[in-house]
């Protein structure tokens, strides 16, 4: 495993190992909490999060107790589940819920075409910078793409205060506080527009009506009549979404 007793902290170094004993890759990931905690996501990506304070030894150990756990997640997992995206060269990913090619370049600026994602990497070496930059792009396009229409619909219903927030959410599409903030998930970047729209209004109906009741439905529907036909298309497809992020 390359780990030499005398290198104090080896394991910050290696950010995958193999699990212990089953030998499925395994990242680890240092973080400023203070629990140590694993997770086996629906495309089997499994990742240990762990305090600075703890040791290689401990994280080993904590591994071990939990293979029999980890296996049977694994197993059960559906291994159709596309794997969290790297944005790597060629990849083809539903952007907008459109198939888009994703076509590396150093003189194009970063843009979505009919069928192609191109992404700029000029002075990035590392993948998490293509990420990074991937990810920076598409928000700001999510984000170009909602406001106006979440403007446009709060005047239409009369809210008066509200705010908007884009971010990472691993159960919830979106979100609305009952001070009127509406966050959307980032995984959007991934679904089809009228997935997005419905969201939106979903949302947007929550300021007004901040429960599910028949009020908020009718709502609702009054704002998007086809509402249910989006809600199919995120119980088929949304776990599988949700992957590309995760
Ligand atoms: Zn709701």
């Amino acid at each position: 495993m390359g780990y030499r007793k005398r290198d104090r902290k080896p394991y910050k170094m290696k950010s995958k190992i193999d699990y212990p004993g089953l030998g499925y890759p395994c990242e680890l990931i240092q973080n400023k909490g203070k629990n140590v905690s694993l997770s086996v996501y629906p495309n089997n990506r499994i990742v240990i999060r762990y305090p600075k304070s703890v040791s290689f030894k401990f994280i080993l150990e904590f591994l071990e107790e939990r293979k029999s756990w980890v296996k049977e997640r694994y197993n059960k997992n559906k291994t159709h589940n596309p794997k969290r995206t790297e944005f790597n060269d060629g990849e083809i990913l539903p952007i907008f819920g459109v198939h888009r090619k994703i076509s590396y370049s150093v003189s194009e600026k970063t843009k979505l075409t009919e069928n192609l994602f191109i992404l700029n990497i000029k002075g990035l070496r590392s993948e998490q910078g293509r990420t990074k930059r991937a990810l920076k792009f598409l928000k700001e396009e999510l984000e170009n793409r909602s406001i106006p229409v979440i403007e446009k619909k709060i005047a239409e219903i009369g809210t008066k205060r509200y705010s908007f927030t884009i971010k990472s959410m691993r159960s919830l599409w979106g979100s609305c506080s009952p001070r009127n903030k509406i966050t959307l998930n980032l995984a959007l970047i991934f679904c089809p527009e009228f997935v997005l729209r419905y969201v939106i209004l979903h949302e947007v109906s929550h300021t007004k009506e901040h429960n599910h009741s028949k009020k908020f439905w009718s709502l609702l529907e009054s704002l998007d009549p086809d509402y249910e036909i989006a809600e199919k298309w995120i119980k088929t497809n949304g776990q599988k979404i949700l992957c590309y992020l995760f």
